[in-house]
């Protein structure tokens, strides 16, 4: 088959609900992908956000085929060893919570959801999420997403959502009340065009809560993982969270969410009280043990902090030929390139001379590189789209 006999059979077969880019990727490696034609393109936004230490690691790699050849699945039924190995490794590296594992981000921040109205109970429902929030797609998940555009043709939500601008603490302090059962935040915006949280944010969401015994849900689906060069982001704010989820980037590529809450609050779900049949399953937990051994044997989180400082400094250097960028911000290796205008066109030609980003809120370039990327590979990066842009007279 060739690439257009698979969008053909695409356009025939799969529903439409993607835009997607006209290329077939059939492999994977590293900061590398390859197209059907055998084309080479540097992955700057590897899966999106999934492949958080590359495509293909051979850590992962040898874990799930091991993993594999012995078990792929058993229901939680039973007691499995991956499950709790990783589990033990998550808490470990947070904050000594328990664990909860389902398969995507969204089912994780709906476990959260779900046990912060059980643990919280009477008179506690409501839910505070901030403007221009990304939670997922699946109904309470899109509700608490804090974007109009993800509701249309949807409603009517989840009721008991209430969404204040992000970073507003004047806003916060208003929404507040004895019926709030959780506030529930992203450290930085990721789909909302990386907008870090400022510490006082945090810290105000932390004390009210402390207060009224409303819980501090942190949604680090992307931000999670290493991937700011801490294990999670809220390690840089000196705030701890009463729930963390987490997805992309745990399982090394490979389908796992979860869900971890301080043990006194996990205790709330008793047995029968929530359930994800896949959740957990040996597979996607030995890749995520594989995932973190790798972070570790390789020290890749002060990878994505240097490469991260040097990434950005590189970024910003292209300010000054080029006036459509307006700034660059994130951490580490989730950084936000915000432009003056349009940034779609500047993808599409970026990937046409082998390079993938990604544009989010129209006027955002979002590069969020492996943490196994190098000096090198990022030079190249830059030069091409120093290349598109000066090209495009931007
Ligand atoms: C991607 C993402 C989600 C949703 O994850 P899915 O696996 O697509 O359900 C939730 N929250 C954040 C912050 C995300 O980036």
């Amino acid at each position: 088959m060739n690439t257009q006999e698979v969008i053909e059979l695409f356009n025939q077969y799969v529903i439409g609900n993607y835009g997607r880019l006209p290329k077939v990727i059939v492999k994977g490696e590293g900061n590398i992908m390859s197209d059907l034609e055998g084309r080479q393109i540097l992955d700057l936004f590897p899966g999106w956000a999934v492949s958080g230490i590359g495509h293909c690691h051979p850590k992962v790699v040898q874990a799930i085929q091991k993993q594999a050849a012995e078990l792929i699945h058993m229901d939680n039924t039973f007691y499995t060893l991956p499950q709790g190995q990783l589990a033990k490794m998550l808490s470990e590296r947070s904050f000594g919570g328990k664990c909860f594992f389902c398969n995507s981000g969204a089912e994780a921040n709906e476990g959260a959801m779900k046990l912060a109205r059980k643990y919280t109970a009477k008179g506690k429902y409501k839910f505070i999420t901030t403007e221009r929030s990304f939670h997922g797609r699946t109904f309470a998940a899109v509700t608490a997403t804090g974007q109009p555009k993800y509701h249309d043709g949807f409603l009517p939500l989840v009721p008991g959502f209430e969404y204040i601008p992000f970073n507003d603490i004047d806003a916060l302090t208003t929404a507040f009340s004895d019926e709030v059962a959780a506030v529930l935040i992203e450290p930085i915006q990721g789909e909302g065009g990386i907008h870090p949280a400022t510490a006082e944010f945090l810290h105000t969401i932390r004390n009210l809560c402390d207060e009224s015994g409303a819980l501090m849900i942190l949604d680090e689906v992307q931000t999670g993982m290493g991937r700011t060069g801490q294990w999670f982001a809220y390690q840089h704010f000196d705030v701890t969270p009463d729930i963390l989820t987490l997805a992309k980037a745990l399982g090394g590529g490979t389908a796992i969410g979860a869900m971890i809450a301080k043990p006194e609050i996990a205790a709330a779900l008793t047995p029968g009280t929530h359930a994800s049949t896949f959740g957990g399953n040996p597979l996607a937990c030995a890749a995520g043990i594989a995932t973190i051994q790798a972070i570790e044997e390789e020290r890749l989180l002060e990878n994505a902090r240097t490469m991260g400082q040097y990434i950005q400094q590189k970024l910003a250097e292209l300010k000054k030929n080029h006036s459509i960028i307006d700034s660059v911000r994130g951490i580490g290796l989730m950084i936000g390139l915000q432009l003056n205008g349009p940034g779609a066109s500047i993808v599409s030609k970026c990937l046409d001379k082998g390079l993938r980003i990604n544009c989010t809120q129209e006027t955002v370039l979002r590069v969020m590189p492996s943490m196994t990327i190098t000096a090198d590979l990022i030079d190249r990066a830059v030069s091409i789209l120093d290349q598109v842009l000066t090209e495009e007279g931007l």
